[in-house]
């Protein structure tokens, strides 16, 4: 038989995952222009094969759609090794280290210019202690430095940064937010509000956010990632960005942004407020930028951890975490965000924060019903059976991050014990056909997706080799589910992308071996050979 069409790009020899609703393997994909024509054997895809077809042979290799990452700060993660300091736990062990680095910086830097370093878990640090004031002034005195904790909800600061910020008023801000000591002391250490307010002061340029964006797609291509939802950061500059680089063709990755700024609990209101005056809403935008959802922050991290939970911690019966929201002004905006049409979505992490949301989502689909609305809840990490059950009646999705099971699982068991059971709870949404989609949440972890993928099949901390959850483990078919079809799924995009079926657009990758053949405790010796976006190779190894 003859076809009207040949294939501009065929894979052939795959162990290909379609994703499709019946979980089908194939071997091979024919793709013409952007879009997947034929997905099936060896032999179906041959008459596809002209002159001009080029023709890759996976070598029994997985063949699946493109990752959808559904949480990533993505500029903040490209501005990262750039133009802000990588001081995760992969690349120091110590305050001393972080010294070392600011010392380094402050070498090429005029006095006055800032020093803003990101990633740093105390908990990770030889001292188990934040970096000081002292520690910041003794390595810069000339230079303001910020030093972001790994779940941007707090930073150090030294004395130069607090001079250029114009000077710092602990009665300001909630108690707490400035940490101070006996005598009232700046400690350098701010969170929440305090600190985030602060960040608007330390501005980048347009170069410099540009250049972050050209970085963080080119590591995204080489992960497999090929849609990522924005999880917001810099607010106005950055969204203007994301769609002139989208626009000029300099990223591939495709992007729906969160509507959210960063610089704390007002000005966050005051961005949303600007959107919801201009009549627009969700799904504004095209395959490559789409307008996503409007975000608030609710509550703390589960690290830090200062997320708002309803019982103290394990580890420390005095604390419950920070709640941002309350339940009357969340309800409000909720209602609103709701009616005007907009995908509503919020920072949700802790049990208490999470049960606010689900009250709110109940009240607003109440009033005024909507099907397929698909709100969302950004990580919902602390659950039980009756949080789960009222989030599949209602049809949220939540967006879950099973890699931080892989790097915070040991000290998730002592801040939250058998709570840990109902944590990302991923085999709890299986069982209730609930869409959970994954976001790797980076800059707070590497959205390298094998962490995601190691966490959710093990649900084991990979430095401590200690298991956090045993009882919420899923198949690696489910969690490729959830990081793929599950993704396109929360932006209504499901018809589009997601899975390798005719019709849909060629967002395929080809990893380094067959992944259903891989011994879990390997993953993070799977790489990804090739990406395509848009039926361009965009990435080979
Ligand atoms: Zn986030």
């Amino acid at each position: 038989m003859v076809k009207e069409c040949f294939a501009d790009i065929v894979i052939m020899h795959g162990n290909v995952i379609t994703v499709n609703s019946s979980d089908d393997l194939a071997e091979a994909v024919a793709i013409s222009e952007n879009k997947i024509i034929c997905v099936g054997s060896n032999e179906a895809v041959k008459d596809y094969i002209g002159e001009k077809t080029q023709v890759i042979d996976a070598a029994g290799k997985t063949v699946m759609p493109g990752f959808i990452d559904a949480h990533i700060h993505f500029i903040m993660y490209g501005m990262l090794g750039t133009t802000t300091i990588n001081v995760d736990y992969n690349h120091v062990d110590s305050i001393k280290d972080i010294q070392n680095l600011i010392r380094e910086k402050a070498k090429e830097k005029k006095p006055g210019e800032w020093i803003v370093l990101s990633g740093y878990d105390h908990n990770k640090l030889a001292e188990r202690r934040h970096p000081t004031i002292e520690d910041f002034d003794e390595a810069a005195p000339d230079n303001p430095v910020q030093c972001i904790r790994c779940c941007a909800h707090m930073a150090v600061y030294n004395s130069a940064a607090f001079k250029a910020l114009g000077g710092i008023k602990p009665e300001d801000y909630a108690p707490g937010e400035v940490v101070v000591v006996a005598d009232g002391k700046l400690t350098g250490l701010m969170k929440e509000t305090a600190h985030m307010s602060c960040s608007e002061k330390v501005a980048f340029s347009e170069a410099d956010l540009l250049a972050g964006l050209k970085t963080a797609n080119e590591k995204m291509l080489a992960y497999g990632v090929t849609t990522v939802h924005d999880a917001g950061s810099y607010g106005a500059p950055v969204m203007r960005m994301f769609q002139e680089a989208e626009a000029r063709k300099l990223i591939d990755v495709r992007v729906v942004p969160m509507i959210f700024d960063m610089f704390g609990k007002e000005s966050g209101k005051q961005y949303i407020e600007t959107f919801l005056k201009t009549g627009l809403f969700t799904g504004m935008g095209d395959e490559h930028f789409k307008l996503g959802p409007i975000k608030i922050m609710t509550d703390g991290s589960t690290s830090g951890p200062s997320c708002a939970t309803r019982e103290p911690y394990s580890h420390d019966p005095e604390l419950k975490g920070l709640q941002v929201w309350q339940q009357d002004e969340t309800d409000e905006m909720v209602s609103r965000v709701h009616r005007a049409g907009f995908q509503m979505t919020a920072h949700a992490v802790g049990d208490k924060a999470v049960e606010m949301m689900i009250s709110a989502y109940e009240k607003a689909l109440a009033e005024c019903p909507r099907d397929n609305h698909r709100h969302r809840i950004e990580h919902c990490a602390l659950t039980d059976e009756k949080l789960i059950e009222r989030i599949q009646k209602l049809g949220i999705v939540p967006i879950s991050n099973p890699a931080f099971i892989s790097i915070n699982g040991g000290d998730y068991n002592r801040f939250y014990e058998e709570r840990v059971n109902y944590m990302f709870p991923l085999k709890s949404y299986v069982e209730k056909g609930i869409k959970t989609a994954i976001g790797s949440d980076a800059t707070v972890t590497d959205p390298n997706p094998m962490f995601s993928i190691y966490g959710a099949v093990t649900r084991k901390d990979m430095k401590k080799q200690e298991l956090c959850g045993e009882n919420q483990k899923v198949s690696v078919e489910e969690i490729i589910r959830m990081f793929t079809y599950n993704g396109a799924y929360v932006t209504g995009e499901e018809e589009l992308k997601g899975s390798l079926e005719v019709g849909k657009l060629a967002d395929i990758i080809l990893l380094s071996e067959d992944i259903l053949k891989t011994d879990p405790e390997n993953y993070m010796d799977v790489t990804v050979e090739m990406t395509m976006v848009d039926g361009k190779i965009v990435y080979t190894k």
